[in-house]
């Protein structure tokens, strides 16, 4: 395991409360037992740990991740501070960290904006995929909408920095036109798609398989026919593209790379991906901390290891799969149940293969023949895994979760 980007939970606490945060509303309580900051001491230890761990390994450029609860909560003299530290640490070492701010936006002006910039921290914003649906969901705690206040965050980005991204999470309430205009209205530079975190026994809630899958393939025309140059890049599909045409590519959701990815926690615990806590309450728990313990006791945490593992701990199913090397089992997250742990295919398994064949029928009749890829039938997809999962096969270490 050689893992080169830590997210580092800034706040455990956030000014919103949307109604679907893995955080705070899926069950998982254990954030009310941290600290609300991850303090300045702390900090000190981490930036050493981070320089041991790429002098041990040879890794020249690391990411931190400043996310939270609200990373934006710790105020604008923290990341001054921090950034004042870091290269205090790390001066005539020949190492560098790029750092990234993944926050709601909504407590960003001119201010705080101009100061990331000249601290040289991205920002990328979260959001949800229309005006009506974020002012369902991604709300205040008093209920209130916060979707003008993430508009101006985006518009300070546009207006400051010269560009801004967005992470928004699949919602099929929204059609996908509507989704696409409302992108364009924005004039992000790239919006990531990301998945549900839901799980074989969640999803039954709101079963929306079937529907995610026409979804992405009505998304993907509105982008991939947009001759606009301006349009934004979407990582979703542009990865699956390079993956189609067998260009290495790869992030959590697809493709054969790995989780080079671990969650440090305001009291500085050392974890796993904390997205995994909805599959079971603590599931990201483990024994280390950055005060005590080297950024290499990541690889002794067993639900560690499996995420970085992810794409090559497969099912029988998806080992079995045509689409094995591209989809990989999808998302971790999507592939647990009480009953098998994580053998089992993703829960979202017959949308991905919905998107993989139409892409890739696409991508076979406009590009050049040379390329020699067949079109894929959707069907003839969708019986194989069936007939494949007829037969289940035990797992133990996959079920053992
Ligand atoms: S069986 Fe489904 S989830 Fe598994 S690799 Fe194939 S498409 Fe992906």
């Amino acid at each position: 395991m050689k893992i080169n980007t830590i997210v580092l939970k800034v706040a455990s606490r956030c000014n919103l409360n949307c109604s679907y945060c893995y955080v705070y509303n899926k069950g998982d309580e254990t954030y009310k037992n941290k600290p609300k900051i991850f303090s300045i001491e702390l900090n000190h230890i981490l930036l050493k740990r981070i320089l041991d761990y790429m002098n041990k390994y040879n890794i020249n450029l690391y990411t931190i991740v400043f996310h939270g609860g609200e990373p934006l909560l710790a105020g604008i003299e923290y990341y001054k501070d921090f950034i004042r530290t870091y290269e205090e640490f790390f001066f005539a070492t020949g190492k560098t960290i790029n750092f990234v701010m993944q926050t709601n936006g909504t407590l960003l002006d001119k201010e705080f904006t101009q100061a990331l910039f000249e601290l040289d921290i991205s920002i990328g914003i979260s959001m949800d995929t229309t005006e009506a649906t974020n002012s369902r969901y991604r709300v205040y705690h008093n209920n209130k909408s916060s979707y003008n206040e993430i508009k101006n965050g985006i518009d300070l980005c546009n207006e400051i920095i010269g560009n801004a991204g967005i992470l928004s999470v699949i919602n099929v309430e929204d059609t996908p036109i509507d989704t696409y205009s409302h992108l364009r209205s924005l004039n992000v530079n790239y919006a990531n798609l990301l998945f549900p975190d839901e799980n074989h026994d969640t999803i039954l809630l709101n079963d929306t398989r079937g529907k995610i899958g026409k979804w992405l393939t009505e998304m993907f025309d509105l982008w991939f026919f947009d001759k606009d140059n301006d349009k934004p890049e979407i990582p979703l599909f542009s990865t699956l593209i390079k993956l189609i045409l067998a260009i290495p590519d790869g992030n959590d959701i697809m493709g054969k790379g790995f989780g080079g990815t671990m969650i440090i926690e305001t009291n500085g615990d050392i974890e796993t991906n904390d997205t995994l806590r909805v599959c079971k309450s603590g599931i990201t728990k483990s024994d280390y901390n950055i005060k005590n313990d080297a950024l290499d006791s990541i690889k002794n945490i067993p639900l560690a290891e499996l995420y970085y593992f992810a794409h090559h701990r497969l099912s029988q199913t998806c080992k079995d799969c045509i689409l094995e090397d591209i989809c990989a089992g999808g998302y971790l997250i999507n592939r647990y149940s009480n009953k098998n742990g994580f053998n089992n295919e993703s829960v979202y398994c017959q949308d991905i293969v919905k998107l993989v064949c139409h892409v890739q029928n696409i991508i076979a009749k406009e590009t050049d023949r040379d390329l020699n890829l067949q079109p894929i039938n959707v069907d003839e997809v969708l019986e194989d895994i069936e007939n494949n999962k007829k037969t289940y096969n035990e797992n133990k270490y996959l079920e053992s979760f």
